[in-house]
This record gives structure tokens, C-alpha cells and sequence, in this order.
């Protein structure tokens, strides 16, 4: 499995490569944003978010206008605000300085799953439908009658777990777990604004509706 990691900081970068690839990583490392969108794709991307030429926000947006790549940021403690934008953006997840290489790794196994999950073709329903709303898991298209809908890889996700069952109740933690594969590193918060960013981009908020303390479940809205 390849790997580009963008990080300026020899300190970091240097070591955290090399225990990359002792345990059977391919890692390209790049130290600018510059040489990071000039790279091959990768099947993951490490992102550090301080970068000397761009800030790591605008080098995902960037990646994601032309890739879904699985992006992992990396940030420094204490910028909880940072992350919820990232999340946004489409960011697969994100570790906190400092980290563990083992915490890195189960976090990149996490994310490879999920994309491997969703694009695996043998997968017991691959095209699911609700109302107008029609998605293959195949492909990750998403139509509402006859519009695409652009949606995040998290976006997709989540209305992927809401529409195997439409009218289930699909929990917070449910969707913690499936998506960033732990209940416990990354705040409920960022699922807010994942729902939130879907209900605008299907028009109608009652698309999803929030069961209270519970979590969401898809509602088909009347015409
Ligand atoms: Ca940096």
C-alpha cells in the first residue's frame, strides 16, 4: 500500500516514514503542498495541516476536487475548531499530535476498510433506493430523480447506512464506529455537520430526522 506523507517537519516526518515502512509501507514523503499535488496518487494520504506554502485545508480540498483519496490530517492539539472544518471538506479522519504509530496504523487499516467496504462489489446490496433517492455502493453515484448528488465520502456514508434500512434508527455510535472505527477519538459534534451538509444537499431537511439521544433515521419527505 502506497502512502504520500506531507509533513514539513524532518523531526516528524523523518522517523514516522521509517516505521511506516518497517511495517510494509509504501511511503513517499513530500515536505510542501506544491509537491504533494504533484505526487502520483496514492491509496492514502497523511496530511499535516501547517504546511510552508498552503495550509493543509486547501491542499484536501484541492485533492478532493480531483480524487476520493482516503485523506487522513494531522493536526497539533487544541484545534478542535480546525477539525470540524476538515471533516467537512471530506477528510476521512484525522490523529492528534503526538501520536503512536500503532494508533496511526489502525487508523489508516480503519479507513482502508471502510473505502474497500464501500467499494466492494460483492457487497449483498449494492444499489439502494428510498423515494426519489436512488445509490449504488458500487460506484458511490447518487441521484435524486433525475440531479446527481455531489456528496462528501462521509456524506455518502451516512446516507448509506440510513438507506439499508429506511425509517431505522442508525445511532451515533453506529455511525462512530462504521466510519472512523472508534466511539471514543473523534467528537459526535462532526457527525452534526456531516448530517447537516447532506440535509442541504437533499434539499429538504426531512431527509434525515434526528431521533433524540439516539441518532438519525431517513425520512422519506411527501412531495
Ligand atoms: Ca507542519
Amino acid at each position: 500500500m502506497r502512502l504520500l506523507l506531507v509533513e514539513d517537519e524532518d523531526a516528524i516526518a523523518i522517523p514516522l516514514a521509517d516505521g511506516l515502512r518497517r511495517e510494509g509501507f509504501e511511503v513517499e514523503r513530500v515536505a510542501t503542498a506544491a509537491d504533494a499535488l504533484s505526487a502520483p496518487e496514492p491509496d492514502l494520504v497523511l496530511l499535516d495541516l501547517r504546511l510552508p506554502d498552503m495550509d493543509g485545508y486547501a491542499v484536501a480540498r484541492e485533492m478532493r476536487t480531483r480524487s476520493r483519496v482516503p485523506i487522513i490530517m494531522v493536526t497539533a492539539r487544541g484545534e478542535e475548531v480546525d477539525r470540524v472544518v476538515g471533516l467537512e471538506i471530506g477528510a476521512d479522519d484525522y490523529v492528534v499530535k503526538p501520536f503512536g504509530l500503532r494508533e496511526l496504523i489502525a487508523r489508516i487499516n480503519a479507513v482502508m476498510r471502510r473505502v474497500g467496504d464501500a467499494r466492494d462489489p460483492a457487497g449483498p446490496a449494492d444499489d439502494l433506493a428510498a423515494g426519489p433517492l436512488t445509490m449504488s455502493l458500487r460506484t458511490r453515484r447518487v441521484t435524486q430523480g433525475e440531479d446527481d448528488l455531489h456528496l462528501t465520502p462521509r456524506e455518502f456514508d451516512i446516507l448509506a447506512m440510513l438507506m439499508q434500512d429506511p425509517g431505522a434508527v442508525v445511532s451515533r455510535d453506529d455511525i462512530l464506529r462504521r466510519l472512523w472505527g472508534t466511539t471514543w477519538a473523534v467528537q459526535t459534534k462532526a457527525i452534526d455537520v456531516h448530517v447537516s451538509s447532506l440535509r442541504r444537499k437533499l434539499g429538504d431537511p426531512a431527509w434525515v430526522e434526528t431521533v433524540r439521544g439516539v441518532g438519525f433515521r431517513l425520512a422519506v419527505p411527501e412531495a
